[in-house]
C-alpha cells in the first residue's frame, strides 16, 4: 500500500508539509504548443505557480533543462564535438533559466540566476552558500548550465544541486501525471505508479531521470515526485503534502 503524506495543520490553517524543494523542468516544459524555444504564454503560467509557491513560505530552486534549444547528443549525432555540443546545450539551460527569470520578475518574484559555468556578465556563478542564503531570504534560484560538465544531463544537476542545498524534495516535472510501466501514450494499458523504490526504477529501466541522477537520489536518500506540469494547481499541491503524481523513495512499496 502506498503511503499517503498527511497534510499538516496548524490551528486549522494548513501549512506547507515542505521547507524547500528543487523542481526540475525540461526545456520542452516551457516550448508549450510551440515547437521550438519559449511559448510566453507557458512561460507565464510556470512562473505563476512558482511565485504561489514561494508565496506560501517554502524555498524554491528550480533547474532548468535545454532540449527546447539544443541538446549535446542530437548535436554530436549530425556530426559535432559532442563536448562543443553538450556547451552548448548548457548555454541553451542559460537561456531557459533567463527567460524564466525574466518572467518571475514580471510577478516582482526575486529571482537570481546562478550557473556552473562562469557567464559573469549574464548572471551569478553557482555558489553554494550563496545559493542557500538566496532562498533563505526568500528569492527564487534557477540553476543554469546543468553540473558544468559535458555528457551530463540537467537531471543529474537537478539531484547534484537538490542534495547540495539539502532540498527535502525534488520534484520532475513531466508532461504526465507519475511514472508508468510503458509510454502511457502508446500503450493505453500502461499503469500508473504511486510509490516505488529507486531500485526498481533502475532494475525495471522505468523512463524517470536518466539513471545518475536516479542513483544519486538514491544514496543520498532524496525522495523524489513525478508530476505534471501541464496540471494547474499540482506543484502547489505536493508543497502541501498532497499525495499527487508518484512518489519514487528508498522506503519501497508494494507494486
Ligand atoms: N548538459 C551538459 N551537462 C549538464 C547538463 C546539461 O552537457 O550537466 C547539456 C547536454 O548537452 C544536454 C543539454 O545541456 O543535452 C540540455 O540539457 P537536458 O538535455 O538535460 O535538457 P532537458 O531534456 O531537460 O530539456
Amino acid at each position: 500500500m502506498a503511503k499517503v503524506i498527511e497534510k499538516i495543520h496548524a490551528g486549522g490553517k494548513s501549512v506547507p508539509r515542505f521547507k524547500r524543494v528543487l523542481v526540475k523542468m525540461s526545456g520542452e516544459a516551457l516550448m508549450g504548443a510551440e515547437d521550438y524555444g519559449i511559448d510566453a504564454k507557458m512561460l507565464k503560467r510556470i512562473a505563476g505557480e512558482v511565485r504561489e509557491v514561494r508565496a506560501l513560505g517554502v524555498d524554491i530552486a528550480i533547474v532548468i533543462g535545454g532540449g527546447n534549444i539544443f541538446r549535446g547528443a542530437g548535436l554530436a549525432r549530425a556530426g559535432m564535438d559532442r563536448v562543443t555540443a553538450d556547451h552548448m546545450g548548457m548555454l541553451a539551460t542559460v537561456m531557459n533559466s533567463l527567460a524564466l527569470q525574466d518572467a518571475l520578475e514580471n510577478f516582482d518574484v526575486h529571482t537570481r540566476v546562478m550557473s556552473a559555468i562562469r557567464i559573469n556578465q549574464v548572471c551569478e556563478d553557482f555558489i553554494r552558500r550563496r545559493a542557500v542564503r538566496h532562498m533563505e531570504k526568500g528569492r527564487v534560484v534557477i540553476f543554469a548550465a546543468g553540473t558544468g560538465n559535458p555528457y551530463f544531463t540537467t537531471d543529474t544537476a537537478a539531484s547534484l544541486r537538490a542534495i547540495e542545498v539539502n532540498a527535502e524534495l525534488l520534484l520532475k516535472a513531466t508532461k504526465v501525471n507519475g511514472v508508468y510501466s510503458e509510454d502511457p501514450a502508446r500503450n493505453a494499458k500502461a499503469k500508473r505508479f504511486d510509490h516505488l523504490t529507486f531500485d526498481k526504477v533502475l532494475t525495471d529501466r522505468l523512463n524517470v531521470m536518466d539513471a545518475t541522477s536516479i542513483v544519486m537520489c538514491r544514496d543520498n536518500n532524496l525522495p523524489l515526485r513525478v508530476f505534471n506540469l501541464g496540471n494547474a494547481g499540482d506543484l502547489i499541491r505536493i508543497v502541501n503534502g498532497e499525495n499527487v503524481g508518484t512518489l519514487v523513495d528508498n522506503d519501497g512499496a508494494a507494486n
